[in-house]
């Protein structure tokens, strides 16, 4: 991954791109398997000894805000974070609790019935079910 996809990734989104900041991009653009904060941290603590639990957390939230990651609310446990922003849909495997990015186009999600006074700013679409490996597995 290119530091440069990373900091224009940040600066699209009104984001300074600091050290941590990239650091913390970069890892949730390299890796797509929608991590929790804690293999975040862990993976970036020995990189930068002195990162925080807490700055991870703000970090991460401060890229929420700004609609830089989705928060997916897809494991009742933890929430996992997506750099991929564009609409796509969640497959999570009951068996190994991986979660994978399901193909899905804006024009697949139907139109919003909602009352019109609601403003709508997120849709999750999740699927559940067994992965190809564990199926395979069996
Ligand atoms: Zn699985
Ligand atoms: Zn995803």
């Amino acid at each position: 991954m290119n530091v440069t996809e990373v900091h224009s990734h940040l600066i699209s989104h009104n984001i300074k791109p600091s050290v941590q900041r990239v650091a913390i991009m970069q890892y949730l653009m390299e890796h797509k398997t929608h991590p929790t904060i804690d293999q975040i941290f862990n993976h970036l603590l020995p990189h930068i000894p002195t990162l925080s639990k807490t700055t991870v957390y703000n970090t991460l939230k401060l890229f929420y805000d700004k609609r830089a990651v989705l928060a997916l609310t897809i494991d009742e446990k933890n929430v996992r974070y997506d750099a991929e922003v564009t609409a796509h849909a969640h497959f999570k495997c009951k068996k190994c609790g991986s979660i994978q990015d399901i193909c899905l186009e804006e024009t697949d999600i139907p139109p919003f019935k909602g009352s019109n006074k609601l403003i709508l700013e997120d849709t999750q679409v999740y699927f559940m079910g067994i992965c190809e490996k564990c199926t395979s597995n069996n």
